[in-house]
């Protein structure tokens, strides 16, 4: 088993005191101290220098869609809805190969971010096109994450009153058949688990109240979390009461969607019951501060959800509703979204810092192993340069998470693994990672043309 050593290094545990100049031992893929002053000697360890480095936990994306790596940029000036009905067509073309290349150039990506665990929503899944869920699984192993897929579906074409058009939807029963054979196949629900399968119906304007009561029930079955997109936008809310008479939260209680098993995408149009409901029941959601700005989505209430004891997370969402967005830097852009809107004192760098990490874990069930730096945890850390320039700002938490510019990423470790260091990755080729991210958005648009689709006429939605 393998031995390291972080020395001289200011931990930020996220769950006790920070420890100003401390040590973290790691054997194998697991913490087994961690403590101020200088590291034991242990015979054969690494030895890693800390100096002038923040220690975290590894940080947690809890919503993402990889795929849309290949179709970055369009339908910039959209609403949510517009965008969504612009790109529909260029996704229903993709391939196992496109989300291959588009699933490692979005990982690969995030680890350099200081995510060590990710979770992904896939939810098209075009007829004869390859193994799309075995494709993005096969990247994550391959870049080193820890990986948190769910199997999505819609099941609702515009022809039953939905929005995505009839040929990128399945049947019910095909999704069904298909997400218990993903769950048998992939999940491990193992403490040290790299790869564990969440069920996922994509969104209340895109599937049948079936496919809800139907996804819950195969997932509390094969004891399984239940993820979707809810509460995004004032749209959504208008589409449900029109089509179900129920505000969005009050749908997803009658539908049995609510509950420690479950999390949220957004959750940006919440009352103060919803809230409530939430902690009560457990229900987390996901916050995608970047996604929610760039569709002019809104807000959410991340101070208020804290407040009242509603666990929050984070998340980068779907590469082409926010761009080329860092994880590190949804900390930042969480924390200035609530002062901005509720005023300087709304959410500390501690706490942004918190939802980062031990929130994220919690979404995904795996606040025992994951989420902060203790003794018995899983060896997920992130080493976070804050000397060099960031060294006039003599907090380091506050120069992690203030900075519009990520300080470098010295190490990132996954169970006890480097995978990142000096802010290059250590697992693959880093920089054919990214070129293999771009052939996958030229594959995809090549693909989409072959459709009709014709680039340009999504602009303006
Ligand atoms: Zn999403």
């Amino acid at each position: 088993m393998s031995t390291i050593l972080i020395e001289n290094v200011h931990i930020a545990p996220v769950v006790g005191p920070e420890i100003p100049t401390g040590h973290i031992h790691v054997e194998g893929d697991r913490i087994v101290a961690l403590g101020a002053g200088p590291a034991p000697a242990v015979p054969g360890a690494v030895r890693i220098d800390g100096t002038g480095c923040l220690a975290t936990p590894g940080l947690v994306n809890t919503h993402h869609h990889l795929y849309q790596w290949a179709s970055q940029g369009l339908a910039q000036d959209a609403t949510l809805f517009e965008w969504l009905t612009a790109l529909y067509q260029v996704w229903a073309a993709m391939d196992a190969e496109v989300v291959k290349g588009a699933a490692g150039a979005g990982l690969g990506y995030l680890a350099l971010s200081g995510c060590t665990t990710s979770s992904d929503h896939h939810y098209i899944f075009p007829k004869g096109r390859g193994d799309l869920f075995a494709a993005e699984i096969e990247a994550a192993r391959e870049v080193g994450l820890r990986f948190h897929p769910a199997r999505g579906s819609m099941d609702r074409g515009r022809s039953q009153g939905g929005l995505p058009p009839d040929v990128v939807v399945e049947r019910l029963d095909e999704i069904l058949d298909a997400t218990a054979e993903a769950v048998d196949t992939y999940h491990d629900p193992s403490f040290s688990s790299r790869l564990r399968i969440a069920v996922a119906p994509c969104s209340p304007f895109s599937v049948s109240a079936d496919l809800m009561t139907e996804a819950a029930a195969l997932a509390r079955s094969k004891g399984v979390r239940l993820h979707t997109h809810l509460a995004e936008t004032l749209d959504e809310e208008e589409h449900c009461l029109r089509q179900v008479g129920q505000r969005p939260v009050d749908y997803m209680e009658k539908l049995g969607w609510l509950g420690p098993d479950v999390w949220f995408a957004h959750a940006v149009h919440l009352s103060d019951g919803d809230i409530d409901v939430f902690a009560q029941t457990g229900t987390g959601s996901a916050h995608c501060p970047s996604s929610n700005g760039r569709l002019g989505a809104g807000i959410a209430r991340v101070s208020e959800m804290l407040r009242r004891g509603a666990n929050v997370g984070l998340g980068v969402d779907g590469s082409a509703s926010a761009e080329l967005t860092s994880l590190s830097g949804e900390m930042r852009q969480a924390l200035l979204f609530q002062r901005a809107r509720y005023g300087p004192t709304a959410l500390t760098a501690r706490q942004a810092l918190e939802i980062a990490t031990l929130g994220g874990a919690r979404n995904l069930g795996r606040q025992e192993e994951l989420g902060s730096l203790e003794v018995g945890k899983l060896a997920d850390i992130a080493l976070w340069r804050t000397g060099a320039f960031a060294s006039a700002v003599a907090d380091p938490v506050c120069a992690l998470v203030f900075g519009t510019r990520q300080p470098p990423l010295a190490r990132l470790l996954v169970g006890g693994e480097t995978v990142v260091e000096d802010d290059e990755l250590r697992t693959v080729a880093q920089d054919e990672l990214g070129r293999a991210g771009g052939e996958a958005h030229r594959r995809l648009m090549r693909l989409a043309a072959e459709q009709g689709f014709t680039a340009g006429q999504e602009v303006g939605g």
